[in-house]
């Protein structure tokens, strides 16, 4: 049986802490898939859900067991659809631990075949998110090394047309 893995997330945009789960989750799955969500309740997002999309497989087409897919509502939906019993997230810190503790048991009470695995962020990008690059790109600061640099030009030019 091949083992599916989804990794699901908002990424906006991808970081190279999102990058660094999915290598490290490509090395252990027959095939991981980047769900991102359409989450009606993030309100202003930097790049739309089709625009993620792109730019993640644009970052992991050197993958070839990595796909992309957006999806809509429950997570354990989605899985179904996708045949995966094996949801992938990433942990930062202590922080992060309660929300995904609780979402790890809905998900399992949703459906009690679905099972959470916790990857714990490799130490030099363990301060980075979604929403801290983008404050240091919208104050014109160094994304070296926050995202990958194949997508540095894509924010930069999203948030010179906001400003514009
Ligand atoms: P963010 O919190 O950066 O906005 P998402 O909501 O898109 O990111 O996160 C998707 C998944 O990636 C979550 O499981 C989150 O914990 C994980 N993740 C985000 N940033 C990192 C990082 N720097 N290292 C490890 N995991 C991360």
């Amino acid at each position: 049986m091949s083992k599916i893995a989804v990794y699901p997330g908002s990424f906006d945009p991808i970081t190279n802490g999102h990058l660094d789960i999915i290598e490290r989750s490509s090395k252990i799955f027959d095939k991981v898939i980047v769900g991102v969500l359409e989450n009606p309740e993030k309100k202003n997002p930097l790049f739309s859900v089709s625009e993620r999309v792109e730019l993640i497989k644009r970052v992991t087409e050197k993958f070839d067991n990595v796909e992309v897919e957006s999806f809509k509502g429950l997570l354990i939906d989605f899985m179904k659809k996708k045949e995966s019993k094996i949801i992938i997230k990433g942990l930062r810190a202590v922080s992060d631990f309660e929300y995904e503790f609780q979402m790890a048991l809905m998900n399992n009470k949703l459906d009690s075949n679905i099972e959470t695995l916790f990857m714990m962020t490799s130490s030099q990008y363990s301060y980075l998110s979604s929403s801290s690059v983008k404050q240091v790109a919208m104050y014109g600061g160094c994304l070296k090394g926050l995202v990958p640099d194949e997508i540095t030009q894509d924010i930069i030019k999203k948030f010179s047309k906001k400003q514009g």
